[in-house]
């Protein structure tokens, strides 16, 4: 399945298309009496034909080492899309489901699908007439291709700087980051503006300049390519938007969440902004009063100063350096440790599979195992390379359905690559990444449903970043990280002091840290809550930057051209909050013993299993035994 070639893939796309087809003509000719169940069945059988070749093409689109592949892959998911358009505007098929009466007491699932199917086809604009289905499907055939332009140009967006001076520009960068970019024959280093190489450098490197030059080629990734592509994409979904009868994208997109309306997710952006103001008015007090040890004139900090001066005042205050603990996290080290929790958190066994094929070398199959029985399986694909996907996070391939589809999934993420005794030693925040993807892969993996459109991550959109973000508090615990995390030389575990150090000063910064996630949050609602002729994404980011943070919008930067999520999440970027708030009430839960098994499997149980077969609020609710509150939250931004 995974060592597809563009004939194959493309050949896997014919098949199932056919297969989707034919079953779309025998839900066409049911009879009108046929029973609730098969017309389901019948309806959810067209979208798991599609669900295999689907998830591995966006993989592939993202990652596969062959350009021909990931354009063969890019071609099947405008195929995919525009079967599932035709289909959600197929009214022959929208009336199978509308004429259906549920006798009293009928299946929840089954009640659920329906109810859930007719909301879509609804959304979808099923109910228009001809002509106003036709526009609506020109329409979503030109969103799937400017999305996707607006994805490559990111991808293939990525900028250098190369600083003359070689290493000797680079002082503050520690030793293995100079030994990954040695100089040139002209003594000359080029640096990236691939997260591998912007971090390190905003963290640590002493120049000033440096730090300034990286920021200002990684603020002009994908620009000014994007630029036009975006204005199309927020043009057009707004027309489609309104096509469907709402006011604008916004409202359309909250519709199907946990918030509802674009505006209650407005007054939730607000009210958060609020509360963390205070907390990142200290900070950035305290930040400046930092930069005036170095340069006593300076009145103001720049963006590309924050994060470098908050290295510094971490060590200052907590004496910690965030490097003092990459020694205990050698890459390979970390990922036996992450696969090795979950195996005892959640009584799984986790198998390295070498038979499988992988699309590169450098991928890992794992299967897992529950009580002897194969139950899912996912890949790993965690190192850079020419063309990949610069980021992290999870693909899902194949949904569980119980009894007929094995759960896969493949995490994609760019860490260091072990090589040649460097043990690739990692910082804490690529750590806590790891968990994170980890809490998406166990979603999916362990939500096996008997309906293909529940399997996997199928809750509502502003829940999923809940079992990821709950699962990065493993990455803060003593007591998980001494399972794994020892000494690359001498073998120690790390010190239960040295990981207080750690939280302390990890957590340090966060009411900025809010401010600008609430930013992005605003940025994206406000692009998508309005008609957008009336603005210019950069003037609305230059304004926005200056009403809800500190610093102002450096000239010439154009971030939102490589903002992705601008994409994929469109309005919904608060979604990462809304999700942090529920997260950190599910900790509590957890009560502090973050290795118990019974809490663990209630976890799984009430939240993770489900998977799109019940309402967030009511698994939420059903977790903690009341509805999520905001105080676990506000407590965890109050702790100094
Ligand atoms: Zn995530």
């Amino acid at each position: 399945m995974t060592n597809h070639t563009a004939d194959s893939l493309r050949q896997l796309l014919d098949c199932q298309l056919a297969e989707a087809k034919a079953k779309l003509d025998e839900l066409h000719g049911l009879p009108v009496a046929a029973a609730p169940e098969t017309v389901a069945r019948t309806y959810d059988a067209i979208g798991r034909a599609l669900g295999d070749v689907h998830g591995f093409s966006e993989l592939f689109m993202a990652v596969h080492p062959d350009k021909a592949v990931r354009s063969c892959a890019e071609e099947v998911s405008q195929a995919i899309s525009t079967f599932s358009t035709t289909l959600g505007l197929d009214r022959e098929a929208y009336e199978a489901f509308a004429r259906l009466e549920l006798p009293a007491g009928a299946d929840e699932g089954l009640a659920r699908f329906v109810e859930h199917t007719l909301r879509d086809f609804r959304r979808s604009g099923v109910d228009q007439d001809e002509a106003g289905r036709a526009e609506i499907k020109a329409l979503q055939e030109k969103l799937t291709l400017v999305g996707q332009a607006f994805d490559r140009n990111i991808m293939a967006g990525g900028r250098s700087l190369r600083l003359e001076e070689g290493h000797a520009a680079l002082s503050g960068l520690p030793q293995d980051f100079l030994d990954a970019h040695p100089e040139d024959e002209d003594g000359s280093v080029t640096l990236s503006t691939d997260p591998t190489d912007f971090l390190p450098v905003l963290l640590y490197a002493q120049r000033d300049d440096v730090r300034r030059d990286l920021f200002m080629e990684f603020h002009t990734r994908a620009y000014p390519e994007n630029q036009e592509v975006l204005a199309d994409l927020l043009a057009t979904r707004h027309e489609l938007a309104v096509k469907l009868g709402y006011e604008h994208w916004a409202h359309w997109v909250c519709e199907d969440k946990m918030i509802r309306t674009a505006d209650a997710a407005r007054e939730f952006i607000e009210s958060v902004a609020k509360r963390a103001r205070p907390f990142g008015e200290k900070e950035l007090a305290e930040l400046l009063a930092e930069l005036r040890t170095t340069d006593p004139e300076a009145e103001r900090i720049e963006p590309w100063q924050s994060r470098h001066l908050m290295e510094r005042v971490k060590k200052s205050r907590f004496q910690f350096d965030s490097q003092s603990v990459r020694p205990y996290f050698g890459y390979r080290k970390v990922i036996e440790g992450v696969l090795a929790t979950t195996e005892a958190l959640y009584g799984v066994e986790v198998r390295r599979n070498e038979s499988e094929p992988v699309w590169h070398a450098s991928v890992e199959c794992y299967d897992v195992f529950e009580s002897g029985e194969l139950t899912a399986r996912f890949y790993l694909d965690m190192f850079p390379r020419e063309g990949k996907y610069k980021h992290a996070a999870m693909f899902n391939l194949v949904g569980g359905v119980r009894g007929e589809a094995l759960p896969q999934a493949a995490l994609v993420c760019n860490f260091p690559e072990p090589k040649d005794g460097d043990p690739a030693l990692l910082l804490h925040d690529q750590v806590t990444t790891i968990f994170h993807e980890f809490g998406h892969l166990l979603h999916h993996l362990f939500a096996v449903q008997p309906w293909g459109r529940f399997a996997g991550i199928g809750c509502e959109w502003d829940f999923v970043e809940v079992p990821s973000q709950l699962y990065e508090e493993w990455a803060w615990s003593a007591g998980v990280l001494q399972r794994f995390a020892t000494h690359h030389e001498t073998g120690e575990p790390i010190p239960d002091a040295l990981v207080d150090q750690l939280r302390a000063a990890e957590e340090y910064g966060k009411g900025l840290g809010v401010m600008g996630q609430m930013l992005y949050a605003m940025f994206a609602l406000s692009l998508y809550d309005r008609d957008p002729s009336s603005i210019s994404a950069g003037d609305l980011l230059e304004r926005l930057q200056k009403e809800m943070t500190f610093f102002e919008r450096v000239p010439g930067t154009a971030m939102e051209c490589a903002f992705g999520h601008l994409h994929g999440y469109s309005a919904s970027y608060y979604t990462y909050m809304w999700s942090l708030v529920i997260a950190k009430d599910f900790f509590g839960a957890f009560d502090g013993d973050l290795m118990d098994a019974e809490r663990a499997r209630r976890y799984r149980e009430a939240v993770l299993a489900p998977g799109g077969a019940r309402d967030a609020e009511a698994m939420a609710a059903d977790f903690l035994g009341r509805p999520v509150a905001f105080e676990a939250w506000e407590a965890w931004l109050a702790r100094a």
